[in-house]
């Protein structure tokens, strides 16, 4: 890696925990790695994931609105918007203190960020994405009558409302996340794949659906020209043949490798396979554009190349 690199770095659910005091320490964990970075002359760019984070908000809102008339419904792309204040807010002030523990006066912020989806996107015909309580089956009928909702039935465990999960098109804000980073400043943006939105004329109008925070980190890290995609994880390296006695952890893959490794069935839906996905799309999307794949705790290995996997264009 050269000295000073654009990095777009994506932290998963094992960065933040899943209550406000475990996040509070998880993030003081989280910021050294990323300091790391910052510290070695890199601008830092970064997405996180946030889904017990936002369905904790949801599930507290919905069941407020369910036993009192004071709460009044919250719908869900303003659940996620809550979700990117209150991860950011913690967020943003573990690195602010990590970086003046070393004595560096970079400013960090966090924008509440909008990413632009197709209404259109087949994704919206079929919801995949579990979020919320889990319902009766009477209830859940109600649900779907009175409000809409797709509901479907989760592994024995009762009814669970299901949102789509569309790719991102563009990021709203994005003229703001660059103007910040071109100041230097260290910018937490696209929080939980940001804040589902559609066009409709002037407006931008919220809808109740997913975006993978791996998708939308690889797109702002597209839109902002940045060198690097990071993709912070549980596991410090991918794997084919994953959980098998045979299984074979990968320094690096070739795009055309990983569409193969894909096509084989190596990466699994909803956890690996996007990420895999980001990387191929990010890596291929111009010359030069490196994805890394690794641990939250190797971060500073990976992108020294001692370990995780690199995704290149060959
Ligand atoms: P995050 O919160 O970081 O997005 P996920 O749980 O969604 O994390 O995805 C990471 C997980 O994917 C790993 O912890 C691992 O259990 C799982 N996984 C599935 N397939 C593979 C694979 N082929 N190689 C490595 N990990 C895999
Ligand atoms: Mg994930």
């Amino acid at each position: 890696m050269n000295t000073k690199d654009k990095i777009v770095v994506a932290l998963g659910g094992n960065a933040l925990g899943n209550s406000p005091k475990e996040q509070l320490e998880l993030v003081k964990l989280t910021a050294k790695p990323i300091v790391d970075l910052i510290e070695a002359g890199h601008e830092v760019i970064l997405a996180h994931g946030n889904g017990p984070q936002v369905g904790m908000i949801n599930l507290a809102m919905s069941t407020s609105a369910e036993s009192s008339s004071h709460t009044p419904e919250m719908p869900f792309p303003e659940c996620g918007a809550m979700s990117q204040g209150y991860i950011g807010f913690h967020l943003q002030n573990a690195i602010r203190e990590e970086l003046l523990n070393r004595s560096m006066q970079i400013p960090v912020a966090t924008v509440i960020t909008q990413v632009i989806v197709d209404k259109d996107d087949p994704a919206f015909k079929n919801p995949t994405k579990p979020i919320g309580a889990f319902y009766t089956k009477e209830i859940s009928e109600q649900l779907v009558s009175e409000k809409g909702y797709t509901m479907v039935e989760d592994s024995g465990r009762g009814f669970r409302r299901v949102v789509a999960s569309p790719k991102p098109i563009d990021v709203a804000e994005k003229e703001t996340v660059k103007t910040l980073v071109e100041n230097g400043h260290v910018v937490i943006t696209v929080g939980g794949g940001g804040i589902p939105v559609y066009k409709d004329g002037n407006r931008l109008i919220g809808v109740p659906a997913v975006i993978d925070k791996d998708f939308a980190s690889a797109k702002i890290a597209e839109i902002l020209d940045a060198d690097y995609l990071i993709i912070l994880t549980a596991v410090e390296k991918v794997a084919i043949n994953f959980g098998k006695p045979d299984v074979k952890w990968l320094s690096q893959m070739s795009i055309s490798q990983a569409y193969q490794y894909i096509e084989e069935g190596h990466f699994a839906p909803g956890s690996m396979l996007p990420k895999v996905q980001a990387a191929i799309q990010f890596a291929s999307s111009k010359k030069g554009r490196k994805a890394l794949i690794t641990s939250l705790e190797k971060a500073k290995e990976g992108i020294d190349g001692i370990t995780g996997t690199v995704v290149i264009a060959e």
